[in-house]
């Protein structure tokens, strides 16, 4: 995709504070953080988003991504919250499938981002 933001990033033709990386999925940290800490985890493949027909082997790759980020970042004690934002109505704005992390303080109820 050559358009694409994030496969520019997996790439890495375009910076960005990596947090975790492996053969399959890169996680990196947001650049407009919505809590003190939000990353994102993403595999280098492009997907549009979690249903673009992904292999199970990278939605594991994922998960397994989120855990790392979880742990390196201090969020695995007190708990985090994983977001795959899903098409317009969800206000998917970049359209390579990606999950939020998000964690670091008391995040309520809200649903954003
Ligand atoms: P979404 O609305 O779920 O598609 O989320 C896209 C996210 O990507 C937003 O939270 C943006 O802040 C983030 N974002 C966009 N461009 C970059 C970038 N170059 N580096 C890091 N995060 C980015
Ligand atoms: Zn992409």
């Amino acid at each position: 995709m050559d358009d694409c933001i994030f496969c520019k990033i997996s790439a890495g033709e375009i910076p960005a504070t990596v947090l975790y990386e492996d053969d399959d999925v890169i996680a990196i940290e947001d650049l407009n953080p919505q809590a003190p800490v939000h990353a994102l985890v993403m595999p280098k493949a492009h997907y549009d988003n979690i249903v673009d027909g992904v292999p199970a082997t990278t939605l594991a790759s994922m998960v397994h991504a989120v855990g790392e980020v979880a742990a390196s970042t201090g969020l695995s004690e007190r708990g985090f919250r994983v977001i795959a934002n899903t098409g317009s109505d969800a206000g998917q704005t970049v359209n390579h499938l990606h999950l939020h992390v998000l964690g670091g303080t008391s995040l309520g109820e809200g649903l954003i981002p």
